[in-house]
């Protein structure tokens, strides 16, 4: 089905000569890498009390905030754009960091595995990170050894593969960046598929003296999802047929991109969506036992954490999904489980709006805390810009049940929506395309009532 689009570049020539300086991403990164430097920096020698700590208040809370509420849900995968993580890397192999260095980047050119060229280990990255996500999000020093361990895996990766391969296919927070950015009502394509195929040269996968080839590895005039673009504009500047846009279109249109189906995403939409649960119910639930078990206060209970998290996660939530979907399947007369990938996107509208409502709830509650650390970001009694000693204060507590229940609402909608047009693929009677999808929907009910009841009490 096609969708309308509003080409944004051809009205605003400006924003065109804006994505194409060379200056562009080197200028954000720059901004980026020096916040992530003094996060690092602040938690290893800063205090160990989270809330005092900048390394914690500014990554958990303020960043993953702002990536998950605005960024992605907006414009997709436009963090990466400015992500610090790859930069050492990326500059090293080009030896330059905004000038175009002619010649390929210097590398060992180690070929990927052909079975890693998926989001597995992003999965793997993702529930690893989950697994410690209690200690992680509160003890400074061991934050910032994960978020110094990112860029050295980063710089690992760059010097023997070309390319972003980390960003592609290991970084955690990269995997799920791209399954959510499905939903942003922005993207970037070409403009004619015709021009890409009559375009011997292809300038925008082999580089020219304007920009690099691709570093993400795509093909631009193939490109009908966001999930694998990672909005460095390096095409808008190699492509010398001013075919590369950005487009405005309806949010989640490529979750309907049917053909790019697949099992890693679709497990990724459940890990995700069992993941904001878990989170949910540690950080924002009244179950101070569940939060110190997550925190590794004691190894056993820790265990036991983990192996229920991995448990509900891998086992119970696709095992239950599968068996409405099989029972959706019989319903709309096609072979049971046969269209368990497929209805497995429409977790992508709820488990996005229940991040969002879960970072809501977190920023709320906690981001007062952002003002005490930007005047004393190691906790050592400074008092830069005279807002040091503001008490913590939730923020608005009223509004923010009503804007969970608004999200989770519109996630619920949407994904409903799509249950029954998956459903309805091939039927023209909207009632039984209805009543095919009703037990998707109805986990779809549940989960999302599961979230209410934890916010709402
Ligand atoms: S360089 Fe431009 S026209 Fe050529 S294939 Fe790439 S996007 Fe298409
Ligand atoms: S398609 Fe273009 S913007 Fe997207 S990652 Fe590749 S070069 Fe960058």
């Amino acid at each position: 089905m096609t969708v309308a689009r509003y080409d944004l570049l051809r009205r605003a020539l400006w924003l065109g000569r804006v994505l194409r300086s060379r200056l562009l991403q080197p200028a954000l990164m720059l901004v980026t890498l020096v916040v992530f430097t003094l996060a690092i920096v602040t938690g290893l020698f800063g205090t160990p009390a989270g809330s005092r700590n900048f390394g914690i208040v500014f990554v958990w809370i303020v960043w993953w905030a702002l990536l998950i509420v605005v960024l992605v849900p907006l414009f997709g995968r436009v963090w990466c754009m400015m992500c610090p993580i790859p930069a050492p890397g990326e500059w090293l192999q080009r030896r330059a960091i905004v000038r175009r260095n002619p010649g390929r980047p210097r590398t060992l050119r180690k070929r990927w595995p052909r079975r890693l060229k998926n989001m597995w280990l992003q999965n793997i990255g993702f529930l690893g990170v989950a697994l410690f996500s209690g200690v992680i999000l509160t003890r400074p020093s061991v934050s910032a050894v994960v978020l110094l361990a990112f860029p050295l895996i980063a710089l690992g990766l760059s010097l023997l593969y070309e390319n972003r391969v980390f960003c592609r296919y290991v970084c955690p927070v990269g995997g799920f960046i791209g399954l959510y950015a499905m939903m942003a009502p922005l993207e970037l394509r070409t403009r004619d598929c015709s021009t890409c195929r009559l375009h011997r040269t292809k300038d925008c996968v082999a580089g020219n003296a304007q920009g690099y080839g691709c570093p993400w590895m795509v093909y631009p005039g193939n490109l009908d999802r966001n999930t694998y673009c990672g909005m460095c504009m390096e095409c808008f500047k190699t492509c010398p047929k001013d075919n590369i846009t950005l487009n405005l279109r309806p949010f989640g249109a490529d979750l309907f991109v049917s053909k790019s189906h697949r099992l890693d995403e679709a497990y990724k939409a459940f890990i995700m969506l069992g993941c904001a649960l878990l989170y949910s119910a540690v950080f924002l639930g009244p179950w101070g036992w569940l939060k110190s078990w997550a925190s590794l206060e004691s190894l056993p209970n820790w265990l036991l954490y983990a192996a229920g998290l991995l448990a509900i996660v891998l086992a119970l939530i696709p095992g239950l999904f599968r068996l409405c979907a099989a029972l959706s399947d019989r319903l709309a007369g096609h072979r049971a489980g046969s269209r368990f990938v497929t209805y497995a996107y429409t977790l992508v509208p709820l488990g996005l709006a229940a991040w969002i409502a879960f970072s809501l709830g977190f920023v709320f509650v906690n981001g007062s805390y952002a003002l005490s650390v930007i005047s004393d970001p190691f906790g050592w009694g400074w008092n830069l810009f005279g807002t040091a000693h503001m008490p913590w204060t939730p923020f608005a507590p009223q509004l923010l049940s009503f804007l969970q229940v608004g999200v989770l609402t519109g996630g619920l909608l949407f994904a409903a929506s799509m249950t029954v047009r998956f459903a309805g693929d091939g039927m023209v009677d909207a009632r039984r395309a209805l009543v095919a999808g009703l037990p998707v929907i109805a986990f779809q009910l549940v989960m999302t009532l599961a979230f209410l009841w934890l916010y709402l009490g």
